[in-house]
Formats: structure tokens, C-alpha cells, sequence
């Protein structure tokens, strides 16, 4: 009989998990609800994950390969169990065997938590990365913190977001496993000193005053049709034991149970800000708490099978996904000298072969800069240390550019002005090999503004490495259908090579093919207006064109453009009742930082223009606007694929790639955007003429802030523009309270950072366009297609390959089959190394 934890035939299946139902959960079907039919559902499938996850973690120590560690404050996951089941090929037997059982797969599989361990863009790229990384079956660790509290639950109360606390552990966890044994200590605060050696060496001791434990978690991530299963690792942190004895048996029991919740209180939340750095110490605190105990996490691995850690670079490549870990560079220092005795030369030469940095932002209010005041009681060791790479950073620079000052302090770690702080982003640059922007444009920019300086010390570390997404989770589980097409069209290793999906380039001219392309779409419209309804209690029409803008709110994405030109379209329908016009439904959803007033505020003006549009009788359903409360992984896996148009709009040269663009796009979405990030590339793959592009230019961007930008002479020259900008201002969207949107068409009128106004009528014009294209249903579609079928080159497995290839340097494991043969297991299994 087959092994009921490996085993995969149908009964098997559907046998074990009665089993878990019954053994774990400890109910049968008269006492078991939903949660509990997912329980047993996820252990029936971890447990076909334990072995290929034992089996990859042994071929990896056993060979001694090299590791990539992508080291990432978020990882914004979305839910496992369908992710497992696809990559593990057990969809379809699985569907089949619940429903054998009685119950819908669709019903257990919304009943996991959502771990929102991100914010937006670059936690969801950290996934989608890893998910590429186990499918290219490469060695890799993903290294992050284990927040109690994820991004905050969305509500929309009397149209103003309220935050709830996300409570995603309550329930427990089935997808991690805790390593208490492998736990490391992290030292904060005190002081340091020096002292001599046995040898008479100078070196330094940290003496901290708090002791944090790091606890790891381990998650497996399963490659999709391979046996990989790499992990990922987070930390929670929990007070030292020894620590809080001392002060529990001096007594001071207030002072030990003080120190243990603060312990605790490093990992207990994520912080809610997406490209605005908050300049807390609890956030560095958490930015060197998982960072230090990854490191020694390595150090500890590399130990196990090497003699010393001369070698180290040849264990592990380290990618620091934004700023977020670069404390990180010191941290190695500080580990390899002041712990393991290497001199700083050689440890400098590690540090840098191991280290490459990805750079996220080109806007300066978003890159990080710690305050000196406030790193240096934190971590004082960390600080004389960055000091010291400075020093002699700046020494090489001075050699190269002699009497040069002014690009000394341009090129220095350390800023004077406003307030001495550390650049995290020159750390990084410093302590790297590689350095990357994350789409063409913005690699661009930073070679040319950003980080020119560095460019011209280094043009050999600048590499670009244009985002992607994983089309398993983007194309395969969020729209089934489309998926189902393609397979039956060209077979399945499109979901492994994307750029399969041209060889359907043909299909856009076949009228059956695309008249079942218009039938799958029109499902995945269908099935989001279910989820509106239930949701906003708003009733839309699944033959409008779905017109979406999903991403976190922030001026520089410009969802109150959009705004505008609903207002503008509204009024065209006041004007003239009868007039004929392409009915639409907006679609808006996305968080904004508890902080940011304006971003609060513009969530607010959508659902404002939504109720008075929604309700007007003379509108008749032409035209719906909905906001959908709790933009999450688990929800944009419904909006995607229902898209008609994806809004792309931001000034240009102020996002740096984004992949919510790339998600629409695979599934059809037409694009109206500006030559921003990936668009860019995005227009070039799927040929200018199936893109609605609009707008100034990041070069003509630049030039008119140059020249002195007036946005009052766009308001005053435009009559419909002044129009809509008044009706805002004057009350028209928020009668009992006329002034509640001043404070956004004050920003608009007085500064217009991100050029509104400038782009305006570009867009109105454009969306123009866009209503007279979808009219031809057959061009359309055509259209549609082809944006979908060229999107090959935005699957993550691209982007890992490059960084693989060029970055990292490393190569593909296999793991054979029979290393996780059910036969071999037992007590002797794992302890042997014999694979070749
Ligand atoms: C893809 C994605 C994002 C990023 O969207 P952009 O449009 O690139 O900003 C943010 N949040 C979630 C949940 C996503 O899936």
C-alpha cells in the first residue's frame, strides 16, 4: 500500500486526509468546520513538501553548493496551499478528492490567512522571486522577519480607510516549522572597548545591554515540476533567557518582564510605509535583528562544512533587496573581524565578493538615511565600523580625485546636512559587487542622477535587471481558464518558459480562438463583480470595460488623475444626458500608509465621487466606481485577470519598474500608461500600436521643473480641467463638509509635485482612445491578446536567470528522486552523503 505521507494516488489522498482531520484537528465530519478541512488539507500537502524539503537540504550540505540569500525585511507570499498544489502538480487529483469528500476546494482554499508580511511591490517581488529561484532549481534561503502583526486589514468606514491589526497567527500556522535549536543571540545597545589579544592584537568588544533571541522559522518553497524545495527563513524575536534571569534573580522582576516584552516587540509588526522611510529605532532595530542572525545563520552553515571562512563567498551570494538589510555589510565585518579574528583587509574582500544590492527608488524623500543620534546607542560597534569603511572609502577616493572635496562629501557615507546621518544607499554601493536598478529606465536614471558618482568610480558594478512575475501564481492559479487555453494550445512548458506564449501570435486572428479569449475574460469579470457586490454592495456590469487601478495609494501613482478624468466624464453626462459613451467601471484598491494624510485623503475622494456617480439617476449605470476595501495577494489574484485596462500612470521617472503592470498585462489587460518603469518595456514586448501611451517624458519631466513649472496655467487654459478641479474644491463631492478636499487641489494648484495638471489632457485625450477601441470588440480583442501571448520576457524565471548568470554566479542542483524515496526513509536516511 502506498505511504499515506508521500503517497499521490487519489485514495491515498483522500485517505490522508481523513487522517489529519481526525489525528490533528481532532474532528471528524459531524464537528469539523471549514478551518478544519483546510487544516488537515494544508498537512496532507506539507507532508508530500517534508520530503522533497529534507531531500533538497541534504543534496545541498552534501555537495557544499553555492547559496543565493535574498535578504528581504518583506516577503509578501500570498496564500500557500494552492501554490502548493500547482507546483507540486496535485491541482486537478486534489480538487477531484475533496470533492469526493463532500466539499469545494475553493471554499478550504479561502479559508488560509493571507500572510501579509509586505507592502506592496517589493515584498511581492521577494516572492515571486523565490518561487523562481526553487523552480530554476537553485539553492537560495529567503531571510526575512517573522512580523506578528503583517500589513494592516483595510476597512472602509463612511468612505475613510481604518486600519484594523492583522491577527494572521491566530489560528496557528501550518506552512512554518520553528528551530528553536538554531536560534542566535543579537546584541543592541551598550557600549564597546578596546583591548589586546593573547597575541598582542588591537580588537574591539561589543558590551550590549540587551541580548535579543532570533528564532527561526522555516517555510517551505516548492519549485514548480521539480523536487526543489528551497526556504524560506524568518526570525521572531524573544528575549534571552539568560538576560532576564540575571534581572528576575537580582530581583528586579519589573525590569526582567520590561526587557521581555520589549525583546518581543522587535518582530511584532511590519512597519505600514511603502517608499517613505520611517526613522524609528524600533525599525532598525528589526533591520539588524534579522539581518545579524542570517549572517549568522551563514557563518554557522559554512563552518559546518569548511575549515574557515576565507571561503565564505563561495557558500553564499547575498542580495540585498533594497536598502532595507544593508546594515548588513558592517554586520559581516563586524562578525569576521571582531568575532572570527580576520583582518580587515581580508574581511573587506569577502564582504564585497559576497554582497550586490538592488536598488528600488529614485525618489530622495525614499531613500533611507539613519540619523547618527540614533544608530549609535543602538548599535555603537555597527557605527564605528561604518565609520571605518568610510575612512578608507574616502582615502581611496581622495587618492583617485586629489583635491576634489566637493566630491569627497558628495561620495560620503555620512551626511552633515540636515542632520548627520548614515546614506544607506552609498553603504551599499560601497560594499557591493553588483548593483542593479529594476527596470531599463531606471537603471538609466540611477547611472545618470541617483548614483552617478558611484557610476563613475565603478561603471563595471552597474548591471539592470528588469522585474518580473511568477506566471504560476499570476497566470496558472488566478485565471484557470486562460491557463487552461494555453495548455491546450501549445502543452504546459509555457509555465516554465514563458516566451512559449508567441507562438500563439497567430491565434489573435482566428475569430474562434478569440471568441473564447472574450468568453474567459468576461468570466473573470463576472466572477470580480460577485466578489464587489459581496464586498461594497455595489452592483456592476460585467459588459462595461473594466477599467483598474490596484497598487498602493501614493501621490506619485496618481490614482486622483484617474479621479479626474471620472469627474470630467461625469460631467460630459450632466451636460448632456443622452450622450453616447463607453459605460466603464472603475475599479480602485489599495492601502495607504496610516501616516500619510494626502494618500488618506485621495481614498476618500474616490469613494466620494463613487457615491454621488453610483447614485445619480442620469448616469444610469454608464458609469460605476468602486473601491475595494483590502488590496491584498489574495484579492488582486481576482482583480488581475478581470481586467479590461490596466491604469500604469505615474509621473514619469518616479516608479522604478513596478509588476502589478506585468500582471495585468498576462492577462490581457490593455495598458494605458506613461513611459514609467517597465511600461517601457512592457510597449516595447507587446508593440507599440496594443498600448495606449500618454504623457510627458521623465526627460521632459525634469525640463519643465527646470524651467519653473506653473500648474495654475493648466487649470486657467483649460476650462474642463478648471471645472473638475473646482468641483472638488468647492464641495460638490463632500457637501456637509465643502472643504474636506481643499488640501488636495491646494497641493494640486500651488505645487503639483507629480504634474497633474501637466498631463492632464494627455490622459482625457487618451482614455478618449481608449473608448473608441473597445467598441471594436475584435480589435480589441486581437489587441488583448497580444499583450497577453508577449509578455515572455516579465516572468520572474527571466529575471532570476540574469541575476543567476550575471549577479550571483551560480548554478542549477538537481535532486534526484531517490533521495526522498518513501523506501530509504527510516532512521539511517539522511545521514549519509552518498550522492554523487
Ligand atoms: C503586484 C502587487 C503590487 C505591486 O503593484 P504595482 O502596481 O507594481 O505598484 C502591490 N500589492 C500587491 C498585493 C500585488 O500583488
Amino acid at each position: 500500500m502506498e505511504d499515506d505521507r508521500t503517497g499521490m494516488s487519489l485514495e491515498t489522498l483522500k485517505r490522508a486526509f481523513a487522517d489529519h482531520l481526525f489525528y490533528l484537528q481532532g474532528k471528524d465530519a459531524s464537528s469539523a468546520d471549514l478551518a478544519d478541512y483546510y487544516s488537515a488539507l494544508a498537512y496532507t500537502v506539507r507532508d508530500r513538501l517534508l520530503h522533497r524539503w529534507l531531500a533538497t537540504q541534504e543534496v545541498y550540505a552534501c555537495k557544499a553548493v553555492k547559496r543565493v540569500c535574498y535578504l528581504s525585511a518583506e516577503f509578501l507570499m500570498g496564500r500557500h496551499l494552492g501554490n502548493s498544489l500547482i507546483n507540486l502538480n496535485l491541482f486537478e487529483k486534489i480538487d477531484q478528492a475533496i470533492r469526493e469528500s463532500g466539499l469545494e476546494l475553493q471554499d478550504l482554499l479561502s479559508e488560509e490567512e493571507d500572510p501579509g508580511l509586505g507592502n506592496g511591490g517589493l515584498g511581492r517581488l521577494a516572492a515571486c522571486f523565490l518561487d523562481s529561484l526553487a523552480t530554476l532549481e537553485i539553492p537560495a534561503i529567503g531571510y526575512g522577519i517573522r512580523y506578528e502583526f503583517g500589513i494592516f486589514y483595510q476597512q472602509i468606514r463612511d468612505g475613510w480607510q481604518v486600519e484594523i491589526p492583522d491577527q494572521w497567527l491566530r489560528l496557528g500556522n501550518v506552512w512554518e516549522l520553528p528551530r528553536r535549536e538554531e536560534a542566535v543571540e543579537i546584541k543592541l545597545g551598550g557600549y564597546t572597548e578596546g583591548y589586546h589579544d593573547p597575541k598582542g592584537n588591537y580588537r574591539v568588544s561589543w558590551v550590549a545591554d540587551r541580548i535579543i533571541l532570533a528564532v527561526p522559522y522555516d517555510t517551505p518553497v516548492p519549485g514548480y515540476d521539480t523536487n526543489v524545495v528551497n526556504i524560506l527563513r524568518l526570525w521572531k524575536a524573544e528575549a534571552g533567557d539568560e538576560f532576564n534571569f540575571d534581572a528576575f534573580n537580582a530581583g528586579n522582576y519589573d525590569r526582567a518582564v520590561a526587557d521581555k516584552m520589549s525583546s518581543e516587540n522587535i518582530s511584532k509588526v511590519l512597519y505600514p510605509n511603502d517608499n517613505t522611510p520611517q526613522g524609528r529605532t524600533l525599525r532598525l532595530e528589526q533591520q539588524y535583528f534579522f539581518v545579524s542572525a542570517s549572517l549568522q545563520d551563514m557563518i554557522r552553515k559554512h563552518l559546518a562544512l569548511n575549515p574557515t571562512l576565507d571561503n565564505f563567498q563561495d557558500s553564499f551570494a547575498i542580495q540585498l533587496n533594497d536598502t532595507h538589510p544593508t546594515v548588513a555589510i558592517p554586520e559581516l565585518m563586524r562578525l569576521l573581524v571582531d568575532e572570527h579574528a580576520m583582518d580587515w583587509d581580508a574581511a573587506w574582500s569577502i564582504t564585497n565578493r559576497t554582497f550586490a544590492y538592488t536598488n528600488h527608488t529614485l525618489m530622495p524623500e525614499a531613500l533611507e538615511r539613519w540619523p547618527v543620534r540614533l544608530l549609535g546607542p543602538t548599535l555603537p560597534r555597527i557605527l564605528e565600523i561604518i565609520y571605518e569603511i568610510n575612512h578608507r572609502f574616502l582615502e581611496d577616493v581622495r587618492s583617485w580625485y586629489p583635491g576634489d572635496e566637493a566630491r569627497l562629501s558628495r561620495l560620503s557615507i555620512i551626511e552633515e546636512e540636515p542632520e548627520k546621518s548614515v546614506r544607506m544607499a552609498y553603504l551599499a554601493c560601497i560594499g557591493s559587487h553588483a548593483i542593479n536598478g529594476v527596470a531599463a529606465l531606471h537603471t538609466e536614471l540611477l547611472k545618470r542622477d541617483t548614483l552617478h558618482d558611484f557610476y563613475e568610480l565603478w561603471p563595471e558594478k552597474f548591471f539592470n535587471k528588469t522585474n518580473g512575475v511568477t506566471p504560476r501564481r499570476w497566470i496558472l492559479l488566478s485565471n484557470p481558464q486562460l491557463a487552461a487555453l494555453f495548455t491546450e494550445k501549445i502543452g504546459k512548458k509555457w509555465l516554465s518558459n514563458l516566451d512559449e506564449l508567441k507562438q500563439l501570435e497567430p491565434c489573435a486572428e482566428d475569430p474562434e480562438f478569440r471568441s473564447r479569449w472574450q468568453a474567459i475574460k468576461l468570466h473573470n469579470k463576472q466572477v470580480l463583480a460577485e466578489k464587489i457586490y459581496e464586498r461594497t454592495g455595489i452592483e456592476v456590469d460585467p459588459h462595461s470595460l473594466f477599467d483598474i487601478q490596484v497598487k498602493r495609494i501614493h501621490e506619485y501613482k496618481r490614482q486622483h488623475l484617474a479621479v479626474l478624468h471620472i469627474i470630467a466624464l461625469y460631467n460630459q453626462i450632466k451636460a448632456n444626458p443622452g450622450i453616447n459613451i463607453q459605460p466603464r467601471t472603475f475599479i480602485f484598491a489599495g492601502k495607504a500608509a496610516p501616516g500619510y494624510y494626502q494618500a488618506k485623503l485621495i481614498i476618500k475622494l474616490i469613494n466620494a465621487v463613487g457615491t454621488i456617480v453610483n447614485r445619480d439617476p442620469d448616469v444610469r449605470g454608464r458609469l460605476k466606481v468602486v473601491f475595494l476595501p483590502n488590496f491584498s495577494v489574495s484579492l488582486a489574484q481576482y482583480i488581475y485577470p478581470a481586467a479590461d485596462l490596466s491604469e500604469q500612470i505615474s509621473t514619469a521617472g518616479k516608479e522604478a519598474s513596478g509588476t502589478g503592470n506585468m500582471k495585468f498585462s498576462m492577462s490581457g489587460a490593455l495598458t494605458i500608461g506613461t513611459l514609467d518603469g517597465a511600461n517601457i518595456e512592457i510597449r516595447e514586448e507587446v508593440h507599440p500600436e496594443n498600448f495606449f501611451l500618454f504623457g510627458l517624458t521623465a526627460e521632459e519631466v525634469a525640463a519643465l521643473k527646470d524651467k519653473g513649472y506653473r500648474p495654475r496655467d493648466y487649470y486657467n487654459s483649460n476650462a474642463q480641467l478648471k471645472e473638475v478641479i473646482d468641483q472638488i474644491a468647492n464641495g460638490t463631492f463632500s457637501p456637509s463638509e465643502p472643504d474636506l478636499f481643499k488640501p488636495i487641489t491646494d497641493s494640486l494648484l500651488q505645487q503639483d509635485d507629480y504634474m497633474l495638471l501637466a498631463d492632464y489632457q494627455a490622459y482625457v485625450e487618451c482614455q478618449d482612445e481608449v473608448s473608441k477601441a473597445y467598441r471594436d470588440q475584435d480589435n480589441w480583442t486581437r489587441m488583448s491578446i497580444l499583450n497577453s501571448v508577449r509578455t515572455g520576457k516579465f516572468s520572474s524565471d527571466r529575471t532570476i536567470a540574469e541575476y543567476a548568470k550575471e549577479i550571483w554566479k551560480v548554478d542549477p542542483v538537481e535532486v534526484p528522486l531517490e533521495v526522498y524515496d518513501p523506501a530509504n526513509a527510516g532512521l539511517g536516511w539522511g545521514k549519509t552523503c552518498d550522492i554523487d
